[in-house]
């Protein structure tokens, strides 16, 4: 019986990697018939000879006819014919399947029908996932035993299958991966690069998905409802955030319909390829899997579906057929995303999917939050976050980068600027640190400013600019035990590093997913439990960190979160580092908070929503993800930024022509924050000096005296603050001043009229905090050199308000001096106040005003004041060189005077996001660590440690030199 089936299904080929048994007889046969072909000849003449004769028959003329209307019937109506050889086929498969085990023949023949990928091999799939599990297993042995020589990841599979073995997803060998930034986890379609076929390919998928038991309850999608002491509205443990509905998916892929398992996903979750790589899963759809032992591997079947369709259809541009864009059809009100996480993208999608018109907001000069500067992409490949970017966009769905909503702009005047209903992504993106001493020497830095150094701003790349601490060789520690501990960890071991992740708990504690961990650990990452650093110890002429001590701890009873807590021993250690990466955690951004008092937020700084709903305390204002959880994770962001959604569309309380106004307006609005940030002038003030007017009508609208930008230069620079020199609202265009220092700055003033930057972006920092001033005050400003340009802006604030103000402006000498002259703009402000305003150059050779120091006559100036001869100062303003302002600060503090500093100091995001710019202060005797980009740039002087703050600004001094080197520059 089982010869006759074999023979039946044999295929035309043998399937790769079989091997045909070497028969002597078929040599003998061969010769044999070579023999007689010979003495055949003359026969094979005369049949020839005959054809000829008969083909013009009447018989062999009807049979050619049949013959063609056969084949007709066959091309017009193939299902007919294929219906009876499946019926044949599928009769003699269930037969098969009666014996006590499959044959070996019967395998591989059965097996190469599967390959085949028709209808055929869709019958047969569908057949097996139909099987009672007894004679699953039964196919599973013979895989198993027969194939496992074509198919090692077979071997041994049907031990404890389903429940306890399963085929993995290909993992890259650690020695491989732990040299480059290419996906670790290549999931099943990894599979490929080992030479498998794509359908081999998805038959190791479908075979995993064979093992899945349909359960009623659905848990892996709904999760398991809590005890009943937990509140009514708490979530279910585990379950899908974005609802997949995972029983049918994976009923579908059983049956082999992955194009429908693709489609429902797609229904329910835009995100299929980013969250299937990066969601818990252990603690959602497979931490409550039945199969407890091993679950279901329902993310990598989740993110297997899009990538198969990416193999499939590698130019596949997302366009959408019969898709009216909805800004065109203006049917819908617009809605304004903020933040482009996978919170705000998922609104973004589904509201554009539904004919909203959408503008997505954000801060960066790219695209996807978390998932782009934080998570790196030997994990979750930037490619992906470029496809859902143009998903929305083929939607009709617009993105305005460089856009930081609280201050470009408020909420309000986004509602005034056509947008009916905001949604609010922000994430939580203020990193945390330990507030220890030493915490502020060079060589510390935040996990968020490691990473977006690295995965946003390439900084390892050397076509790039982002200057990056020395890594190779280097001992690097990595505190925390999170997800971004493990990124951070494992991308300074990418970078040559010598990495240890030091944590406070044990690994049971950790709250990382564990294959993260699992993988960091087998890259040659060192794990030190039960420590935490109580100090950090530098060298004192570099001031970069060169030790740390670390107090060994045990763990005490369960805490808040349910995990041990962990308390110090007494004892401590000592370890020699050369690069500490924090990865505590993050808390929420202010922000938006600072600039929006109306909306309420918790005392941790996450913006609350009311009951049931996503909607925050301001009305159509609606948040999620991050910015409402704390840090939490991409796919419950993802959930919230779909709930968020649903709400949001609403029957809007328009009239047809109300909505098409609210649609231009904010399509008006949109373009205007798209618009190229371009030079309209450029003036050469002095060597290396240029003033650049830019075109820039959102900024200009919202500059105030004090603030800064952010300037990208060209996509491969790096970000740098520049304080705005002068701004018309009215022109839309702002004014900065560059001195070429360093390779970027050298760079900036060598473009030209017309040029335009990759990204400028603000204003950032505080508005200047004027007060206004007895008139027996004055208010006195000391600029060092292009000091002069961030002062300009304020002291005219003051003067407008009335106050007296006396400038000190230094120069190094008569060739770098600017804007003194007449109609210049220090000059025109003298003729414009000249009872109000007293101005006194100063130059270090004497080639223009005093030959001083600015210190100089500010010190004579307190002499006055102190002995009743002059004005009382009301406050000192200090902007230029590091070294002047910490000399004016030490001048000024005995005579206690309010005295200000604004700090230009290093930063990435310039958002609080990274942490670059820390200045530590002293509060009550306590170090407190302020950031020049959030509580800044002016901060009060007298605080400021500058022992501790100054050597921050040569952190990067060495790779600044060698950047110079690289431009031509030094
Ligand atoms: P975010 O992803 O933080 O996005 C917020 C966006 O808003 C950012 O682009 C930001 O620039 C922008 N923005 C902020 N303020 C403004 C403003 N005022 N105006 C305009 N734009 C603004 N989760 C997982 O599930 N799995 C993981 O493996 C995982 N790994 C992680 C690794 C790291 C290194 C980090 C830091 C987090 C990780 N997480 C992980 C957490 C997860 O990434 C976040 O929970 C998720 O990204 C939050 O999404 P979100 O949309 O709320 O915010």
């Amino acid at each position: 019986m089982s010869q006759h089936i074999d023979e039946q299904l044999q295929p035309a080929s043998v399937g790769a990697g079989e091997e045909q048994a070497y028969n002597d007889k078929d040599i003998d046969h061969y010769l044999q018939a070579s023999l007689e072909i010979e003495s055949n000849r003359h026969h094979i003449a005369d049949s020839q000879r005959q054809i000829a004769e008969l083909e013009h028959s009447n018989a062999v003329e009807l049979f050619q006819k049949q013959l063609g209307l056969l084949q007709k019937h066959l091309l017009n109506e193939p299902q007919f014919f294929q219906q009876m050889f499946i019926n044949d086929g599928t009769g003699a498969i269930a037969r098969e399947f009666q014996q006590d085990e499959l044959s070996e023949k019967f395998t591989h023949t059965f097996w190469n029908l599967l390959l085949r990928n028709d209808d055929f091999s869709s019958l047969l799939l569908r057949f097996v996932w139909h099987l009672p599990l007894k004679l699953k297993r039964k196919f599973i042995r013979a895989i198993d035993v027969h194939l496992s020589q074509r198919y090692p990841m077979f071997k041994g599979l049907s031990q404890g299958w389903p429940g306890e073995n399963n085929i993995p997803p290909y993992i890259r060998p650690a020695a491989e991966r732990n040299q480059d930034f290419d996906l670790v986890n290549q999931g099943y379609i990894g599979y490929m690069g080992l030479g498998y076929s794509f359908r081999e390919v998805e038959m190791l998928v479908w075979l995993e998905v064979l093992r899945d038991k349909q359960c009623d309850d659905r848990p892996c999608e709904i999760g398991i409802p809590h005890g009943e002491d937990v509140a009514d509205n708490s979530e279910n443990e585990g379950g899908c955030p974005v609802k997949i509905h995972i029983p049918e998916m994976l009923h579908l892929v059983g049956e082999g319909k992955f194009r429908q398992a693709f489609d429902l996903i797609k229904e329910s979750n835009p995100l299929p390829n980013v969250t299937g790589r990066v969601c818990p899963q252990e603690i959602q759809c497979q931490g409550v899997c039945t199969l407890n032992k091993r679950p279901i591997e329902i993310g990598q079947v989740e993110w297997y579906l899009p990538q198969s369709e990416k193999v499939l259809r590698p130019d596949d541009d997302f366009t959408v057929e019969d898709f009216e864009n909805p800004w065109a059809k203006a049917e819908k009100p617009p809605v304004a995303i903020v933040g482009s996480g996978p919170a705000g993208m998922i609104n973004a999608y589904l509201l554009a999917k539904q004919g909203y018109p959408v503008t997505v907001f954000e801060a960066f000069h790219q695209l996807g939050g978390v998932l782009r500067y934080g998570i790196p992409e030997f994990r979750l490949p930037n490619e992906l976050i470029d496809d859902v970017e143009k998903k929305i966009t083929s939607l009709g769905g617009k993105f305005v980068t460089n856009f930081i909503v609280g201050k470009t702009t408020t909420l309000e005047a986004l509602k005034r600027a056509g947008f009916w209903k905001i949604f609010i992504g922000t994430g939580a993106g203020l990193p945390r640190f330990m507030n220890v001493p030493g915490e502020h020497m060079n060589g510390i830095m935040s996990a968020n400013e490691f990473l977006t150094r690295v995965n946003l701003m390439r900084a390892h790349l050397e076509q790039y600019e982002t200057p990056l601490p020395k890594i190779r060789g280097k001992q690097v520690i990595v505190i925390g035990g999170g997800n971004t501990a493990m990124d951070a960890a494992r991308t300074a071991r990418r970078l040559g590093g010598k990495v240890t992740i030091v944590y406070r708990r044990t690994r049971d504690e950790m709250p990382v997913r564990v294959e993260e961990l699992y993988h960091a650990t087998e890259e040659d990452i060192k794990l030190k439990e039960l420590r935490a650093p109580r100090e950090f110890i530098g060298n004192d002429k570099t001031h970069f960190v060169t030790h740390t001590k670390l107090d060994i701890m045990e763990l005490g009873e369960p805490d808040a979160s349910g995990r041990r807590r962990p308390m110090a021993t007494g004892e401590s250690e000592e370890m020699q580092v050369d690069l500490v990466i924090m990865a505590l955690g993050n808390s929420s951004n202010p922000i938006i908070k600072d600039a929006e008092p109306e909306l309420k937020t918790s005392k941790w700084g996450t913006i609350e929503i009311r009951a049931n709903s996503q909607q925050t305390s301001i009305d159509n204002v609606y948040t999620g993800g991050d910015a409402n959880r704390g840090g939490s994770t991409a796919i419950k962001a993802a959930g919230d930024g779909m709930e968020a959604a649903k709400e949001i569309a609403a029957t809007p309380p328009f009239t047809a022509s109300e909505i098409k106004s609210l649609v231009a307006t904010a399509e008006n609005y949109t373009r205007q924050g798209q618009t190229p940030q371009r030079i309209l002038s450029r003036i050469e003030l002095a060597e290396g000096v240029v003033e650049l007017v830019v075109y820039s009508p959102l900024i200009a609208k919202a500059a105030r005296a004090g603030q800064f930008v952010r300037v990208l230069a060209w996509e491969k620079g790096e970000l740098v603050p520049m304080t705005i020199a002068d701004w018309d609202a009215g022109q839309g265009t702002i004014t900065l001043v560059v001195q070429g220092l360093g390779s970027s700055s050298m760079k900036i003033n060598r473009m030209k009229v017309g040029d335009a930057f990759a990204g400028i972006a603000g204003p950032l920092g505080l508005a200047s905090k004027l007060h206004r001033y007895q008139n027996s005050e004055t208010v006195v400003f000391t600029a060092g050199g292009v000091g002069l340009p961030p002062v300009f802006p304020i002291m005219r604030e003051h003067l407008r308000m009335g106050n007296f103000v006396t400038l000190i402006s230094g120069f190094r000498n008569r060739e770098m001096k600017f804007w003194d002259a007449p109609d210049e703009r220090i000059g025109l402000l003298q003729a414009k106040y000249p009872d109000l305003l007293d101005v006194i150059y100063t130059s270090n050779d004497g080639s223009f005003g005093k030959k001083d120091f600015v210190t100089g006559p500010l010190q004579q100036m307190l002499e006055n004041m102190k002995n009743g001869s002059g004005r009382v100062i009301g406050e000192v303003v200090t902007i230029g060189p590091p070294l002047m302002m910490r000399a004016v600060s030490d001048l000024s503090k005995p005579y206690a005077v309010k005295t200000v500093a604004s700090l230009n100091s290093i930063m990435v995001d310039a958002t609080g996001m990274c942490g670059a710019c820390m200045v530590p202060v002293i509060i009550e005797g306590k170090m407190v660590r302020k950031h020049a980009c959030v509580d800044g740039p002016e901060l009060d002087a007298h605080i400021i440690d500058w022992d501790k703050f100054l050597p921050r600004f040569l952190q990067f001094k060495k790779q600044e030199e060698e950047s110079k080197v690289r431009h031509g520059f030094a």
